[in-house]
């Protein structure tokens, strides 16, 4: 049961060339560019060598078969994607500001990405998997989260394990019901990867300190906290706290970095290797996506991230 799998949205990502610009006059935009949280993290676990597959659902669309393609590709079982007629493909417009920061513009809930469901397909992948990871962003999504506690469910309860990256944009706002969600998948995480303030608010905690403890003593097994520029942590009972700093690298697009991170992270420490080298893979997987325009472009290999590391004169151990 080495297979991974995620449930969550799969969008085409169109993204603003010009920085400052806002959506109300005429601009030039690049893409369309696979993408959607989910899609980018599973993308990264197949490439990096894991065994991955996803549920979700596109349209009867060219920007379905670009999603679909660029999937398949990589090595992800896309046979629990579903189309769905008479819905388009989900979709996100991007554009940034001076600061770095990014507003969008989604068409998620009412297109077909809304409409993943437990389909047989989906059931059939679900019963081959040992891994299931939660994205924020895809249980924010109604329909979607339906599906995504019943993977999460019956993974568990034969032994498997879970990941969550708690990452919940304010577009796709929570309902009121958003944080029992959070605290169900908590419940059951064993490893959370948030980023920055996500720590904090996952725990409830005013301090990083008070936070890991926190949800170490809820009986969540590792935390890999993502810290940007700065590297990235591990947390765990058994290995204490581990920093990793970052690689050096001119930011191009931060799109992709968190959810790369994650895949290279969860799939090496699936494989056996210890936290120390999980986070260095990870950074160098969340330095590579950022030198790269296009959510799903910086996607890297094993070999690649062997390479990368090898060439900042890091240590692959
Ligand atoms: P996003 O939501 O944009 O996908 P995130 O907030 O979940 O990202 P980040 O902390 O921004 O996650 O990035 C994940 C990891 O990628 C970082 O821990 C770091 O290792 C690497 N990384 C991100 N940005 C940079 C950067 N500018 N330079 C070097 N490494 C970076």
């Amino acid at each position: 049961l080495g297979l991974t799998i995620t449930v969550g949205e799969i969008l085409v990502e169109i993204m603003a060339t010009t920085v400052g610009a806002g959506f109300l006059s005429p601009q030039s935009f690049v893409g369309p560019f696979p993408s959607g949280a989910p899609a980018i993290f599973i993308d990264q676990v197949a490439r990096f060598g894991g065994a991955a597959g996803i549920v979700a659902a596109v349209g009867a669309d060219d920007f379905g078969t670009i999603n679909v393609e660029r999937l398949r590709a990589d090595g992800v079982d896309v046979s629990a994607i579903a189309t769905i007629q008479g819905k388009p493909t989900g979709s996100a417009f991007v554009r940034y500001r001076p600061d770095g920061a990014r507003d969008f513009v989604f068409n998620i809930t009412h297109s077909a990405a809304g409409e993943a469901r437990m389909t047989e397909a989906a059931r059939a992948l679900v019963a081959k998997s040992g891994h299931v990871h939660v994205m924020g962003s895809a249980f924010a999504i109604p329909g979607i989260a339906a599906a995504l506690v019943e993977a999460v469910a019956t993974v568990k309860a034969r032994g498997g394990s879970v990941s969550f990256d708690p990452n919940i944009r304010k577009e796709l706002a929570q309902a009121d019901e958003g944080r029992k969600l959070v605290d169900d998948v908590l419940a059951v995480t064993d490893l959370l990867l948030p980023s920055g303030d996500e720590l904090l608010v996952a725990a409830d905690a005013a301090t990083e300190e008070a936070a890991v403890e926190r949800l170490l003593n809820l009986g969540i097994g590792e935390i890999a906290l993502k810290r940007g520029s700065a590297g990235s942590s591990h947390f765990s009972r058994q290995f204490g706290r581990v920093d990793c700093p970052a690689f050096s690298v001119e930011e191009i697009d931060p799109t992709g970095a968190g959810d790369c991170f994650g895949a290279a992270y969860l799939t090496s420490r699936r494989a056996g290797l210890a936290p120390a080298r999980a986070l260095l893979y990870a950074n160098a997987a969340g330095a590579r996506t950022v030198t790269r325009q296009g959510p799903m472009e910086g996607v890297s290999s094993r070999e690649e991230l062997d390479e990368f590391i090898a060439a900042a004169g890091r240590e692959v151990g």
